[in-house]
């Protein structure tokens, strides 16, 4: 394939925070004649993949799968359970929660949207407040992103539930796992989670391409009373043909085969060890940014992505001159600042099918990087996150 006139030599670096790196096993396991979606075989594939996918939730609850991006999901959150002028919370906690803002606003949803500064998540004590001073119950739904990618802020979702209990209030909880799932620690139905959203292109070792809906019984009782249009991402259908293993559109049927090896995967290697994993290379790689010099945009340690870091470049440097540096001279793309931090920050993905080695080489990239666009840094960086890793 030609992607450029360039010849390279070695494999690129795909450092982004998602897409990630598809592993071989995952790869091997899509080469693989597509089959009759309405045959007997594909009703195996389907029912092993519907109930093993709540594995990765944590949830003995139904989770519904779409051929669609994240996007796809987030608005099947919205239109399944929710009806016109209804009014819901949400956060800005960076550029995805801002789109998410910008679908509900779509459907004329009536949003108390909390303003933020980029370098923090969801305040459990504002969810909190903002639910005890409704007291007549107008509030429908909290939407949340556990981890938001355009910042690399985890929001704590255990704690916002806690938030929640305390307060009685009947509103149901919708949470952004596009980003943490498979990568962060996450429990769809131990932290009562109503709609949980994934993507299959980040922590879960998949091309772009599958959208989830991890969804409550509680949802289900929403779903019976909402009125907002929904045809592609209606629920009911798609619980109905699941019971037997099938779909009632075409599936995604080789990114199924796909998600059947990557569950594989995350269960051998033991979800608790994947988290570990992700923790460790973050820590390793904050040591790194945090020696270089340069300043980490999320601001409390509580709160550090494990899936991806965003840097902070000095006033007066380009962090996207920074990223065309390392890309053109060391075949490696991390990931861009969007909207709000455009210029000012650089994301380095660190999650998926990621180990030491791969950590070296991408702190190495950086490194170089800083070195040869003439960033002020510190040297030595790469060495201080090898100790940590030893
Ligand atoms: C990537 C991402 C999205 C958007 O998903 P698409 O697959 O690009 O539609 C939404 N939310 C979060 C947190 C993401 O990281």
């Amino acid at each position: 394939m030609a992607i450029s006139n360039n010849i390279r030599a070695g494999r690129h670096f795909l450092q982004i925070p998602g897409p990630t790196n598809v592993p071989d096993r995952v790869l091997r396991a899509m080469d693989y004649p597509t089959m009759d979606h309405r045959g007997p075989d594909f009703a195996d594939l389907g029912l092993r993949v519907l109930d093993r996918i709540k594995l990765i939730f944590k949830t003995s609850e139904p989770v519904i799968i779409f051929p669609a991006s994240g996007t796809g999901a987030w608005e099947a959150a919205i239109v399944n359970t929710l009806s016109a002028g209804d009014k819901i919370l949400m956060f800005e906690t960076g550029h995805f929660s801002t789109l998410w803002y910008d679908i509900a606003d779509k459907f004329k949803l009536k949003i108390d949207f909390v303003k933020g500064d980029w370098r923090t998540g969801v305040d459990p004590n504002i969810v909190e407040q903002k639910l005890k001073e409704d007291k007549d119950n107008t509030i429908k739904a909290v939407c949340v992103v556990h981890n938001e990618t355009s910042t690399g802020v985890t929001s704590r979702i255990g704690e916002i539930r806690k938030a929640m209990d305390n307060t009685n209030h009947p509103a149901l909880l919708f949470v952004d796992t596009i980003s943490s799932l498979g990568s962060i620690d996450y429990k769809h139905e131990e932290w009562k989670v109503d709609v949980t959203v994934g993507g299959s292109q980040k922590g879960l070792l998949l091309p772009p391409g599958l959208s989830f809906n991890a969804i409550s019984s509680k949802a289900i009782e929403a779903y019976k009373v909402s009125d907002l249009p929904k045809s592609y991402w209606d629920w009911e259908p798609m619980l109905e043909n699941n019971k037997k293993g099938y779909f009632p559109y075409t599936p995604a049927t080789n990114l199924l085969y796909g998600l059947d090896e990557a569950i594989n995967m995350l269960t051998e290697e033991g979800l608790e060890n994947v988290f570990a994993r992700h923790k460790r290379f973050a820590e390793a790689t904050r040591i790194a940014v945090n020696s270089w010099g340069l300043e980490i945009l999320c601001k409390n340690p509580s709160e550090y992505s494990d899936s991806l870091t965003a840097v902070l470049v000095p006033d007066g440097h380009d962090a996207d001159f920074l990223r065309k540096t390392i890309l053109d001279n060391y075949n490696m793309s991390l990931g861009t600042g969007l909207a709000k931090v455009a210029g000012k920050v650089f994301r380095i993905g660190h999650l998926g099918d990621f180990n030491e080695l791969m950590l070296a080489g991408t702190l190495a990239g950086v490194e170089m990087g800083l070195m040869k666009s003439k960033i002020p840094y510190q040297k030595g960086g790469i060495l201080k996150a090898l100790e940590y890793l030893c």
